[in-house]
């Protein structure tokens, strides 16, 4: 899989995508991730990518030409795409979630714009934007941390990049439940004991109890997860 994203802080990137799980799937080649500055498609002396609002009102508005040609360059022309999307992180977008994140993960390429000020003139959107993403109901600043949560949610259901597949299966939300919980060494720490059954070796009944918590988590915490998809056969 192929990410470019279109930003104007390209710096922001680097620490955090070389690092842990996308540093290692980056060198090993299971993902290129490339992070380019909007600027770079500017044509005048001040690499001016805003400008005031039409109407008036407070801020500035990300202009057209610089995001629409950026993104053609690294995406192609809208309508001519097929194993590439562009996406805009944006906070009227679709909720991104884990069933999203699986859904791009199809994807070979995916081209992520980041807005900044008060956000991107709408015939940028209309040219050459796919799909508008949201992380949340709250207003970021600019796209770039939501991008950075796409990239991850995203890269580590690549196949190979996660070092035990398995644990993709086994994870919240995959069959519209929660995990439940988990425990590690010491057996007892300050007088809490885990589960007896954990550390019983039988693993039909260790399955049977993990299925259980989860459900019992999954109908106490988020509800409405359950049969949300209709993934949880069990319930
Ligand atoms: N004026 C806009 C908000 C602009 S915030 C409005 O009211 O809808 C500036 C930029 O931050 C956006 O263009 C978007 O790229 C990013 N952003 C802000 N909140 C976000 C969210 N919840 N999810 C994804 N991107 C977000």
């Amino acid at each position: 899989m192929r990410i470019d994203v279109i930003t104007i802080f390209p710096e922001l990137f680097d620490p955090f995508c070389d690092t842990s799980l996308i540093g290692q799937a980056r060198s090993e080649g299971r993902i290129a991730l490339e992070v380019h500055d909007l600027r770079d498609w500017t044509r005048d002396r001040h690499r001016t990518v805003d400008d005031t609002p039409f109407g008036g009102g407070p801020g500035m508005v990300m202009k057209p030409e610089p995001l629409v040609e950026a993104i053609e360059a690294l995406a192609g022309v809208k309508g001519e795409r097929s194993r590439t999307r562009a996406v805009l992180m944006s906070p009227q977008g679709a909720r991104f979630d884990q069933r999203g994140a699986a859904r791009l993960a199809d994807f070979d390429h995916l081209v992520l714009v980041c807005g900044r000020y008060e956000g991107v003139d709408q015939r940028a959107i209309e040219l050459a934007i796919d799909e508008e993403l949201s992380v949340g109901d709250y207003v970021l600043a600019g796209g770039e941390v939501a991008s950075l949560v796409v990239i991850e949610a995203t890269t580590r259901l690549v196949p190979g990049v996660l070092g035990n597949p398995e644990s993709a299966q086994r994870e919240s939300f995959e069959q519209d439940l929660l995990e439940g919980p988990q425990y590690t060494r010491p057996a007892v720490y300050r007088g809490l004991e885990v589960p007896a059954v954990l550390r019983s070796g039988h693993h039909e009944e260790i399955a049977r109890w993990r299925a259980e918590q989860a459900r019992v988590r999954t109908r106490e915490r988020r509800p409405d997860l359950i049969g949300a998809t209709g993934g949880d056969e069990t319930s």
